[in-house]
């Protein structure tokens, strides 16, 4: 089976978020279990210059920039570093070769052009995956990505093709809406400007393309998939959503469980296993004098790190911080965001040092040692479509307390992994952590969540499975043997 995964990033070339870890990883493990599935991205500069051998597949003379000009655009063959995916790079230069980040420029202002930037993408893939293509390699399944590619099922349905198309939303909060006028520049049909296409309250919706054409649409997490059904975390795409809701599922992400590794970190000061468990001792104490804490062996410490945002429910955090101290915990935050969060968590530290520790920024690094010397992990999001951190803590034996949301509620089993809550409220937070310290008391039950924690299974190969079994269902039947 043939998979063309377009998508506008991919680590290790390009990342702005949590898209860019699964382009990354996802193919990679499709390839393992025996799907060619290549990957199509933009060549910004980022990508051209870590690109080793390259090779021109196909040049296109027929598309057009936001002036309605010819813009230069050809296709390389590469791959991607480290994995060896086979990478089909979109060099167009007009487009593509800017000095900012993917999307806005160097002072954070979306370019201006991104509607037409994202449609040549979106066309490219689409191209590639019809009856048209210059390639000799055909894919059975377009998967696109949120909506940088979520017009490629409306170019290649109206284009007449068959090939399945599957969208995955990673984030439904960026919806690539553009004015109506756009429709006509982008060499989109006018009759396709429609609720039943891709309008969008009165403009053009990327996204809402991509929900609307496409076969298959998944996101991150079986509870996100239900979830974005309801207004509540829909969006305002809830109404479309549940109408396809036949053909809506989620599929949880994995993580990298070689960087994620605790018996071969190169971050630690001590390895450990869920067999041999007593380097995450030196890790805490090591944590502890790195942070300033108290070097208190029994102090339970609470472990968060998060992006500084509403989404990541730090005021519950903040609402239950005191109770804990007095209960003789201490706690240890990592993450940047919005000001008044980070200064709340500041704030917190200039009152209980010894007890509360904050680092303002982002720490890779410290981010694996985090979660090796906590003894809890923090993660009340109020939502979250799948969530990587309460994985790296089940798997670092620090057991999460979460809400019972996307991602957090589909991957901790309240009680055998972690603790669960139901109310994003500080009084449900607050009775999650009083039953995990009580069971902190404990020592050989809370062994006994830790190493049940630390053997699930949150490895790539499942998700790529479960990919392929959709993709299994939506290729059209084979024809029977004749007799
Ligand atoms: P989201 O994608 O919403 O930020 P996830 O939990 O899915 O949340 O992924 C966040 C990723 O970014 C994790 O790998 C997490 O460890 C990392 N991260 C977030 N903030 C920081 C930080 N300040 N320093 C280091 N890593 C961070």
């Amino acid at each position: 089976m043939n998979v063309l995964y377009a998508t506008s990033e991919a680590a290790p070339l390009i990342k702005t978020g949590g898209l860019a870890d699964v382009s990354g990883a996802l193919p990679a493990a499709l390839r393992k279990i025996g799907i060619d599935c290549r990957v199509l991205i933009p060549g910004y500069p980022a990508v051209m210059y870590k690109l080793e051998a390259t090779r021109q597949v196909a040049r296109f003379d027929h598309f057009l920039d936001a002036k309605g000009k010819p813009l230069a655009a050809r296709l390389l063959l590469s791959s991607m570093p480290g994995s060896g995916t086979p990478l089909y790079v979109l060099d167009a230069p007009s487009a593509f070769a800017r000095g900012g980040g993917p999307y806005s420029d160097s002072e954070g202002l979306d370019y201006p052009d991104n509607a037409h930037r994202f449609a040549l993408l979106s066309q490219v893939a689409a191209l590639l995956a019809g009856a048209e293509s210059p390639l000799d390699w055909r894919p059975d399944i377009l998967h696109c990505n949120d909506w940088q590619t979520g017009l490629a099922p409306a170019y290649l349905r109206l284009s007449g093709s068959t090939t399945p198309a599957v969208i995955t939303v990673h984030n439904l909060a960026y919806q690539g809406i553009f004015p109506p006028e756009t429709v006509t520049e982008l060499n989109l049909p006018a009759h396709a400007f429609s609720i039943e296409g891709i309008e969008y309250y009165g403009n053009l919706s990327f996204l809402k393309a991509g929900l609307y054409y496409a076969n298959h649409i998944t996101t991150v997490s079986p509870s996100y998939a239900l979830e974005i059904q309801q207004p509540y975390l829909g969006m305002g795409m809830q109404g479309l959503l549940a109408s396809r809701q036949n053909q809506l599922s989620g599929i949880l992400n994995g993580i990298d469980t070689d960087e994620w590794n605790p018996s071969a970190d190169p971050h630690l000061p001590s390895q450990f296993s869920a067999r041999a468990l007593s380097g995450k001792k030196t890790c805490k104490h090591k944590l502890q004098e790195e942070l300033g804490l108290e070097p208190l062996a029994d102090a339970p410490l609470f472990g968060m790190i998060a992006r500084m945002t509403h989404q990541k429910g730090l005021d519950l955090v903040l609402a239950v911080a005191d109770g804990i101290i007095d209960r003789g915990g201490q706690i240890a935050f990592l993450g940047t965001g919005e000001k008044s969060i980070e200064s709340a968590v500041t704030a917190l530290v200039e009152l209980h040092p010894g007890q509360v520790a904050a680092k303002i920024g982002y720490n890779e690094s410290l981010s694996h040692r985090i979660e090796a010397g906590s003894d809890i992990f923090l993660m009340p999001s109020l939502f979250e479509p799948c969530g990587l951190n309460q994985m790296y803590s089940m798997r670092y034996g620090s057991l999460p307390i979460v809400h019972a949301t996307g991602g957090l509620r589909d991957t901790v089993e309240d009680g055998v992994t972690g603790f669960v809550f139901y109310q994003p409220t500080p009084h449900a937070l607050w009775l999650a952590v009083e039953r995990a310290l009580d069971l902190y008391a404990q020592k050989p039950a809370w062994k006994k969540l830790m190493q049940a924690g630390m053997s699930r299974d949150f490895s790539w190969e499942k998700s790529a499975l479960a990919y392929q079994a959709l993709y299994r269902e939506l290729l059209p039947e084979p024809l029977p043997e004749p007799d």
